[in-house]
């Protein structure tokens, strides 16, 4: 059963293994990473997005590699990438063909910092155990990390049904449900060790088992976390659209975070329509710094708004900085080490607004309504200026600017 936690406990001990030069594991921060939507063989708009995404802070990204024309394509995106000055592990998502793709574009293969193994369609009997193990051998000459990515919309079914019979013919059965966990867990497991006695060493391997239910996922997690310490790629799969896959991946990644479980993740949203795929970066952020993981870009205190601020001034000026600071915080986070540890607060009227932003490296309290039109700002705890006029919101942004140039 689980007990209250009122702290993260302990991360757990994994085997550190580097994924081009970024650590998963080991005692290395939670890495986030995220994975293209666009045809491998498609060059500029692969190199757009991956760009795109390491812009928004995703450390790995995971291309898809399913036919001839994008394994050959991998190599001139990581070509371009350097050029445009973008260094980020490029992983190499394969299904089904990956032992062929990788035999045929050793180029590929070299370009990729690691392959993603599917063992549902790449793995356990006879001529996918081969197929398994020709993806590994290639890893093992390339030097490669490999990641054994369970997932139960394509567990092994050979493995299921013998589980199921097994069940059956015990004397105190376990629910379907719990047998299909037990699959996904020893899918992944016996995937580790088949690729270990090949020859891959253990500081080259990451498991993953992704369900699209939250308890689902965190039992899985736990459970493999008991069984084994290599280093577990967390990621709820299928999770769907706006604000369902975001609570839904929250709710299931934050639980088994605070338990020390997860040394890199992915949040799966499915985009909207024509919607920005960095959006899946920027909750992945989001989720391990409103943890108290890691600090990303500095935190932006707003109060929700009440009745008391009719005017959109208020709102409009809480998501402007939010968004100035995220967008300058490239250029910042080199010039200014720590500066993502700025808090700013953003209050919408006299009630919590000046005590909020007393407790902010630098606040805003704006003008209720009804309340005299002006904006008391806050810095290091003292008030330092009161802004009025119909520029309060430029003006704010401003002092913010100044404040970290200071
Ligand atoms: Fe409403 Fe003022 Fe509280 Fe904001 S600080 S929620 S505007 S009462």
């Amino acid at each position: 059963m689980f007990e209250f936690l009122d702290r993260p406990l302990e991360r757990r001990i994994t085997v550190g293994v580097k994924v081009g030069d970024v650590m998963v594991g080991g005692g290395a921060p939670v890495v986030v990473q995220s994975m293209t939507n666009t045809d491998t063989a498609d060059i500029d708009a692969t190199v757009a997005q991956v760009a795109a995404l390491h812009r928004a802070g995703s450390e790995i990204v995971r291309i898809t590699v399913d036919r001839d024309e994008s394994a050959a394509a991998v190599p001139h995106i990581r070509d371009r990438l350097a050029r445009l000055g973008t260094h980020v592990p490029l992983v190499g998502d394969f299904h089904y063909i990956g032992h062929k793709l990788l035999a045929d574009h050793p180029a590929c293969a070299e370009a990729l910092a690691k392959y993603r193994i599917n063992p549902g369609n790449v793995g356990f009997k006879d001529k996918k155990d081969k197929q398994f193990g020709a993806i590994v051998e290639t890893a093992i000459r390339h030097d490669k990390p490999v990641r054994i990515g369970v997932n139960w919309g394509s567990l092994d079914q050979e493995l299921l049904t013998r589980l199921m019979d097994e069940n059956q013919n015990s004397g105190s059965p376990l629910t379907a449900q719990e047998v299909t966990r037990e699959a996904i867990v020893q899918s992944a497991l016996i995937s580790g060790e088949m690729a270990e006695e090949i020859g891959l060493s253990r500081d080259k391997i990451i498991l993953s088992a992704k369900v699209s239910q939250v308890q689902d996922l965190i039992a899985v997690y736990v459970e493999l976390a008991k069984r084994s310490n290599l280093a577990l790629h967390l990621g709820l799969t299928e999770a769907g659209m706006g604000s369902k896959g975001i609570v839904a991946s929250s709710a299931a990644m934050g639980i088994l975070l605070q338990q020390g479980i997860g040394d890199t993740i992915r949040i799966s949203l499915t985009p909207e329509p024509g919607g920005d795929r960095t959006r899946e970066v920027q909750v992945a952020q989001e989720l391990l710094q409103t943890m108290g993981f890691r600090q990303f870009v500095p935190i932006v205190a707003a109060c929700p708004g009440c009745g008391r601020t009719t005017s959109t001034v208020f709102q409009e000026l809480a998501a402007t900085i939010q968004e100035d600071l995220r967008r300058n915080m490239p250029v910042w986070r080199e010039k200014y080490p720590g500066v993502e540890v700025l808090k700013v607060a953003v209050m919408g009227c006299i009630v919590n607004g000046p005590g909020e932003s007393k407790h902010a490296d630098i606040g805003i309290s704006l003008p209720g309504t009804g309340e005299t039109p002006s904006a008391p700002v806050f810095i290091d705890g003292q008030k330092a200026a009161t802004l009025r006029g119909p520029n309060i919101a430029k003006d704010f942004q401003g002092m913010v600017a100044d404040y970290i140039e200071r």
